[in-house]
């Protein structure tokens, strides 16, 4: 089956959805979306959206404090332009139906987190996610220029060579989950929205989407990836074996809340002269640190000091979550441990969200920008999403006319070949079991030489198995994810290894230095090895 259209984008979070809306205006959206469309990271965050709102504020010091958090890596002028075009973001949700919280003058209340050095997270509540996902889909359901495909995952990028020239990327093959069948889809544009991949990790606080296939999907297309060593680890989920990934925000510290030792000492001035504000890598490690120092699974977050009025009203979901498994975060503290959070690096995107393969974007956590450099500040990246996608559609409508006047190329549908029903499915939940437990041990938090080495050969493995496996067999969305984390374990092992420093987010035993000639991405491509390139 066969289907056309201007703009492909594969993804239902907050950057796809601003892609879509923004796009409708100029021509016909499909988007596919491989679960419910509210399954998203977007949906989860907590926090909410960076942007210079207050007198006290300047666009000076949210680059600053991006910069810093950065390590050295971000791109100035990236992160210039987010911070300038934040406040439109935040007007433009807001007229799309975001109902943000204010205080009694009507002015936006604005949360404060660790790393920002003043008060500019516009939230709603402590389910900002929730509140945009569900204004920016009711906006999309709403419009008659989008179809939105639920249920239906996005496979592999389709690629041609028009005339001789390099390859363009013309669409996508595309899994109806419920009717089994790959669908060939034909855009104009192809954007890629598909968020991080924290399921690659044994702990993460991500949705069950978050399988990096878009940065799989465009590294097999021959697309460049970068950074991807720079994986964010939050340093407070819940630990509560009966709890799925539930975060407890960075809003707790920069309210009050303290981490503790098991033993009720207050750790973190021995780490960072921030305290309980330094940047979350800094308190992600130190939380590690005093772990394994102590032996013991978690540690305690104590927002118990602070008025217990003001800790239900401004964290009522955390506080209704905690009180499920029995713990009243306004007597007793919080149990928390780390957990893969968001992936700073992905596919190399430009200033308009282009990506080295022609006809192929990528927006949001899928893409590297060049925004986080080597570690992302708290609610810079709902901003990230919001930002590309106005800067994609507005450059992309310019070209629209030029990319209609070709008729859509004619493409082979998507071929079973021999391929029999999955026979084993034990083999893909092992492998995916491996996978995660493997990379939380050897490439997680803090790493070393041998360890990545360790990883990298058992990983090469896995994926030889899974290779083999998914040629033989029909594709359904747990093999496929499968042989996308595969893919992406790779990248970060392969990006982290060439990294020679200690750097952000990536901290290695063998090499604790930060140093200067290696202040450059690391880039890696189809064919070629990950190596440094300065900008
Ligand atoms: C618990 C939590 C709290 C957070 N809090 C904050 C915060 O307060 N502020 C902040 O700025 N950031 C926060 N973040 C990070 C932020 O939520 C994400 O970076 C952001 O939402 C990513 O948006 P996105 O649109 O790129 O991807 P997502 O929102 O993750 O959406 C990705 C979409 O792609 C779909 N998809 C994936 N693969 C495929 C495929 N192969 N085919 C089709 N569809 C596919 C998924 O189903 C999903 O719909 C938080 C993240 C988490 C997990």
């Amino acid at each position: 089956m066969q289907i056309t259209t201007d703009f492909l984008i594969l993804g239902s979070g907050i950057a796809g959805l601003s892609f879509a809306l923004r796009a409708q205006t100029y021509g016909h959206v499909v988007v596919v979306t491989k679960r419910e469309a509210s399954e998203a990271a977007t949906s989860w965050a907590q926090g909410g959206v960076a942007a210079v709102l207050s007198p006290e504020d300047s666009f000076e010091k949210h680059v600053e404090d991006t910069m810093v958090a950065g390590a050295g890596l971000c791109h100035q002028v990236v992160v210039d332009i987010c911070a300038r075009e934040a406040p439109e973001a935040i007007q433009w949700l807001a007229e799309t139906g975001a109902r943000f919280s204010r205080d009694g003058d009507g002015q936006y209340e604005l949360g404060r987190e660790g790393g920002h050095s003043e008060r500019r997270i516009v939230h709603a509540g402590d389910i900002s996610g929730r509140e945009i996902e569900r204004a920016l889909l009711d906006a999309v359901r709403a419009s008659p220029n989008i179809t939105l495909l639920e249920w239906h995952m996005g496979v592999d990028l389709i690629t041609l060579s028009k005339f001789g020239g390099p390859d363009q990327c013309v669409g996508a093959y595309v899994l109806d989950e419920r009717a089994g069948q790959v669908k060939t889809i034909l855009s104009r544009a192809t954007v890629l929205a598909t968020g991080g991949a924290g399921k690659v990790y044994l702990y993460t606080s991500n949705p069950d989407v978050a399988t990096g296939d878009g940065v799989a999907m465009a590294f097999r297309a021959g697309a460049e990836v970068a950074n991807m060593e720079f994986y964010q680890f939050h340093p407070t989920v819940l630990y509560e074996p009966r709890a799925k990934s539930f975060l407890v925000s960075e809003a707790l510290r920069g309210e009050g809340a303290v981490l503790r030792t098991l033993t009720g000492e207050a750790f973190m001035a021995r780490h960072h002269a921030l305290s309980d504000l330094a940047p979350r890598d800094v308190v992600a490690r130190a939380i590690d640190y005093e772990m394994k120092r102590s032996g013991s699974e978690h540690v305690l977050l104590d927002i118990s000091g602070r008025p217990a009025d003001f800790v239900r009203s401004r964290f009522p979901n955390i506080h209704a979550e905690c009180m499920r498994f029995g713990i009243d975060m306004t007597r007793e503290p919080i149990p928390v441990v780390p957990a893969a959070h968001y992936m700073c690096g992905g596919v190399t995107s430009d200033l308009h969200g282009r990506t080295t393969l022609p006809g192929l974007w990528a927006i949001g956590e899928t893409a590297c920008t060049g925004l986080h450099g080597a570690n992302r500040l708290a609610s810079n990246s709902l901003l990230e999403g919001l930002v590309f996608a106005r800067r994609a559609v507005e450059r992309l409508v310019g070209q629209l006319e030029e990319l209609r006047a070709a008729p859509h190329p004619s493409v082979p549908e998507w071929q079973t070949g021999s391929a029999a029903p999955s026979d084993e499915a034990v083999v893909v939940s092992h492998n995916w079991d491996e996978l995660r437990r493997l990379m939380w041990n050897y490439v997680g938090i803090v790493r070393s030489d041998a360890r990545l080495r360790r990883a990298g050969r058992r990983v090469a493995l896995l994926e030889e198995e899974i290779r083999e496996y998914y040629w033989r067999h029909l594709v359904t969305r747990d093999l496929l994810e499968l042989r996308n984390i595969a893919t992406v374990a790779q990248l970060i092992i392969a990006s982290a290894a060439s990294r020679q420093e200690s750097r952000g987010l990536h901290f290695t035993i063998d090499h604790e230095a930060t140093l200067d000639s290696w202040a450059q991405d690391t880039v890696v491509k189809r064919g070629v090895s990950a190596h440094l390139r300065g900008r």
